[in-house]
Parts: C-alpha cells; structure tokens; sequence
C-alpha cells in the first residue's frame, strides 16, 4: 500500500512519528508520506524511525489556502525541507494559526463560559500549532457536546459561534512555494469542499492553471463513485493522482493508514514520478 496523506501529534493526529512509521508498516504500506498541517517538524522523527524498514518516507505537508470564500487544502508531496521559500510559508503559516488560535479561544471562553480555553487546548496538544480538533475536544472535555462532530456542528464550523475567519496562504503562492521547494502541489480530498460542479471545476481550473500537478483521487474512505469521478477529472484536467488514508488516529479517522481503497487504474500515480 501507499499513503501520501496522514498525521502525527506533531498537528492534529494522536500517533507520534514513530507509532506511525509502526502503524504503516503492520499495514504493510511501502511509500509513506506525513503531512502535518502547516508543519514539518514531525518528518525528521518520521525519517529517524524508518531508517532500517522496509519503508519509503516522502516529505510532505498540508497546508490551509483560502481560495474565494473557502478554506482548502494543498499538499506539498516530496518537497526538499530545506527551501527557504518552505521555511518561510511555514512559519508565516504558523504564526496565522496561532492567532486564531487566541481569537478561537477567546470565543469558546465567551459562548462556552470555559477558562483557559487556549492552556487546555495546548495541553491536549503537546504544542502550540492549535487546530480546531484540539479546541473541539476542550468543549467536549467539559461536557458541552456529546461528541466532536457536534463541536463542530455548532462552534467550530464555518460561521459558527467561535469560528474565526483567518487569511491563510493562496492557491497561487502555495503552488509557487511548492514548485520552488521542487515538490509536487496536490489538492487534498477535492469533494471535501461542498462545492458545487460548477465551482468545483473553476477550482482544478485554477489550481492547474497554477501549476498544480494533480489531486488526491482516493482520501480516506472514499466511495467508488467518488474515486471514478475524481479520476475522470485527473484525467480531464491531465493531472497526476495521489492517494491517502489522511489518517488522525483511532477514534477519530474511520480508515487506518494504508487501509484506504486502491487508485483506480485509469490514473496516473504521482509516486511514478518519483526517483524511489
Ligand atoms: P484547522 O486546520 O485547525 O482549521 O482544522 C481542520 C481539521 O479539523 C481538519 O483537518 C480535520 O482534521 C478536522 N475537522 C474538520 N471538520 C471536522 C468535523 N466536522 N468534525 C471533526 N473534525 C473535523
Ligand atoms: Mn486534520
Ligand atoms: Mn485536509
Ligand atoms: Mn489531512
């Protein structure tokens, strides 16, 4: 198996790299690639704990790009660490996230009457790169919500009662970084967005146009008639398919790494244009 899409407790997964690289190979995956959000501070623990298996590790990250009125994600497959022009989004990245983070906070503390709601969410975290699952599991931990959906659902959620609108990176500059840092660009789970067709395909539009080379085909458990949608518009739109579990952890992820359906034939596999 392979899974270009997954993450540690370096974001907002559960697993440390080295349970991952553990995990993947019990799984039998052979190419793995982490993709924390808007890190890479877990590839180094990834590459350290692989060294001596059977497995490949590609470097990759997520990263949240506003385009229109939408947060989607990017991932950058098989980036060289090194780039400055990385280095730099990903620290801008970061700092974006921990802003909101303080705005998030500040929100919970207002509807949800919680305190220390920034202290709770960075305790279950184990850093300080906040995303909204940690804050959701500060609401469900003081009894709010039955479950983290629900957290979502009614204060994480785009225009809920503690979302914060944030000035991410975009699709132009995320794509130039990713070329720069020579990886390969990838629009994560394409139908994840609530997109209409129409929007839909101004997206891959764009994101080609951009110098995007392609999108994930198969994301977690994808339906078949997802996956052979998604793969007539790779072809459409002649871009390379990637495929991931984009696993957090169990509990929270539905498919395990490397557990996720196969990329249907009729693609084109990104890791085929890879020197493995
Ligand atoms: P953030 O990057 O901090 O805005 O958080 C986005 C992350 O929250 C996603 O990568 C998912 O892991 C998680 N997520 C998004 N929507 C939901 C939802 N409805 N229920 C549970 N987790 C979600
Ligand atoms: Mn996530
Ligand atoms: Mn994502
Ligand atoms: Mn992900």
């Amino acid at each position: 198996m392979i899974d270009l899409h997954c993450h540690s407790n370096f974001s907002d997964g559960i697993l440390t790299p080295k349970e991952l690289v553990q995990e993947a190979i019990a799984s039998e995956v052979k190419i793995l690639a982490l993709t924390d959000h808007d890190t890479m501070a877990g590839v180094k623990g990834l590459r350290e704990a692989s060294l001596n298996t059977s497995l490949t590790i590609i470097n990759g990250v997520e990263f949240s790009v506003n385009w229109k009125k939408c947060d989607i994600h990017v991932l950058g497959l098989n980036v060289d660490h090194e780039s400055e022009a990385l280095q730099n989004l990903i620290k801008q990245q970061n700092e974006r996230r921990v802003n909101r983070a303080f705005q998030i906070a500040d929100k919970i503390n207002f509807s949800c009457k919680i305190e220390s709601v920034y202290e709770k969410a960075c305790s279950i975290a184990g850093h300080e790169r906040i995303g909204r699952p940690h804050f959701a599991q500060v609401i469900l931990n003081e009894g709010l919500v039955p479950d983290l959906q629900t957290a979502f659902k009614r204060y994480l959620g785009r225009g809920r009662l503690a979302y914060i609108p944030t000035v991410w990176t975009n699709l132009s500059e995320v794509i130039r970084v990713i070329n720069q840092a020579h990886g390969h660009a990838i629009l994560a789970h394409p139908l994840k967005y609530s997109l209409t067709q129409m929007k839909l395909n101004d997206l891959l539009k764009e994101f080609k146009e951009a110098g995007g080379h392609g999108i994930e085909v198969v994301s977690g458990d994808t339906t078949l008639a997802d996956m052979n949608m998604l793969a007539s518009y790779s072809n459409r739109y002649h871009f390379l398919a990637s495929t991931g579990s984009d696993f957090h952890g169990k509990g929270l992820s539905r498919i395990s790494i490397g557990r996720q359906p196969q990329l249907p034939l009729n693609c084109q596999p990104i890791w085929h244009q890879w020197n493995l």
